[in-house]
């Protein structure tokens, strides 16, 4: 047992304090005014204290790109251009080296106050096509990884299987594609059970109308993620093939729902965002990633008011901040609109921790007796925090102001050094000159 006595704690999504969270075996099972009389020391965390982050989109690979897409070159043209230079790092990438960078990433995530993220797998096979010895080498480098770094991965695993509508995988898409939607589903049917996995429809042009079905059925009570109508052009393509847009051909095929996340979410019709409220499905919002390749703005005034649940994801993983993801959605809707305050910081913090692990199936994101005794303690007397109102430090604090990570009631991280791995940017700057190589 352990006693970790907070002077502040983000508690049924306000400020409360100060408290004692008492852990047992990795959960918390007792919540009270700070116990002076008994025996236990505790242990002080500074600051305030919240649950634990979750990205709820992460391409783990993609942060050996950070840096190095912003050139006057064709990288700097558009998304469809970027995704070159992605297509490049893709191609290269090994079980082993891919182990390396999401070891690095994951350990940058976990002393960035992420505690779970959920990662959408689709680099699966070999770089021509090919199975490896193991079919999952490549997910199970992933969780591998997860595990060593203590963060909880839920692996969402990817279906893509054309390049476009009716445009069969090219280069190294080979190495997303399982060349049929029950290969897919057999691989992904093989892969550890004690594992915590859901299910992926890449996008509207990756996975054909027919095989959409297949997907939702493989998630059998599941979550399931779906890039959805990231760019206009996907919504163009889609419309001239279907006649339909993207949401309304996920929702014909029965993709849409409550444990279904849309990622992206950006260029929605009104008629989709009735689908995705109407279904319950969940809209991740990535904010850093979805600027950095000029994606454009979701309408989160307009989800708010049909009721839709958001969440956050780090995405490419250009950078890793629980808080910036969080205000950036904010922040984009106050550039779009004029407005200010359409998401207060509560809704915010709501969205960055217990919608994000909901998205992902994960038990986490709040502090409450029987939930995972997972916490952040953020400081609020850095140079970023100092004088701010508590209640609104997610707008003002930045992963560098994560004072201590606890993951399953034991500390893992202190001012960014991972406990067993030390300061993230070493092992990052290796692996990422390795994945280069
Ligand atoms: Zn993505």
């Amino acid at each position: 047992m352990t006693v970790f006595r907070c002077a502040a704690a983000w508690i049924d999504n306000a400020v409360s304090g100060p408290v004692d969270i008492v852990t047992d075996h990795g959960v918390i099972t007792a919540i009270g005014p700070p116990d002076t009389t008994g025996d236990d020391q505790p242990e002080s965390l500074p600051g305030l204290v919240f649950p634990g982050f979750a990205d709820a989109h992460s391409h783990v690979f993609h942060r050996a790109l950070r840096g190095r897409t912003h050139g006057a070159d064709a990288q700097a043209g558009s998304f469809w251009t970027w995704r070159e230079t992605m297509y490049a790092l893709a191609g290269r990438l090994d079980p082993d080296s891919l182990h390396a960078l999401a070891l690095a990433t994951y350990t940058e995530l976990l002393c960035a106050g992420y505690t779970a993220v959920g990662e959408f797998h689709y680099l699966h096979h070999r770089p021509d096509g090919g199975r490896y010895d193991d079919p999952n080498a490549m997910g199970l480098a992933v969780t591998d990884a997860g595990a060593e770094a203590g963060i909880d991965v839920t692996l969402l695993d990817v279906a893509y299987l054309s390049s476009g509508f009716g445009k069969p995988t090219v280069g190294v898409q080979q190495r997303f594609s399982d060349g049929s939607i029950d290969a897919w589903a057999d691989r992904v049917a093989a892969l550890p059970s004690a594992l915590r996995t859901g299910v992926a429809v890449h996008s509207v042009r990756a996975v054909p109308e027919s095989a959409l079905g297949s997907v939702a059925a493989a998630a059998d009570g599941r979550v399931l993620h779906v890039h959805l109508s990231e760019q206009a052009a996907e919504n163009e393509a889609c419309l001239a093939a279907t006649g339909r847009t993207p949401a309304a051909l996920l929702h014909g095929a029965g993709v849409l729902g409550p444990r279904t996340s849309a990622v992206h979410a950006t260029h929605l019709t009104a008629g989709d965002l009735g689908l995705l409220a109407g279904t319950g499905t969940t809209a991740v919002i990535c904010p850093t990633t979805e600027a950095d390749l000029a994606d454009g703005l979701p309408s989160i005034a307009a989800m708010v008011d049909a009721g839709i649940r958001l969440a956050c994801g780090g995405d490419q993983q250009v950078i890793v901040d629980p808080f910036a993801q969080a205000r950036g959605i904010e922040y984009g809707e106050r550039s779009a609109t004029g407005r200010r305050g359409t998401m207060l910081p509560a809704a915010l913090v709501g969205a960055a921790t217990v919608n994000s692990h909901r998205s992902i199936g994960s038990p986490g994101g709040s502090i409450e007796i029987g939930a995972p005794a997972d916490l952040v303690a953020v400081r609020t007397d850095s140079a970023r925090t100092a004088g701010a109102d508590p209640d609104q430090l997610v707008m003002v604090a930045a992963a560098a102001d994560v004072a201590v990570v606890v993951r399953a009631g034991e500390v893992v991280a202190t001012n960014g050094i991972h406990r067993r791995f030390g300061d993230p940017g070493e092992m990052l700057g290796a692996s990422i000159a390795r994945a280069w190589r």
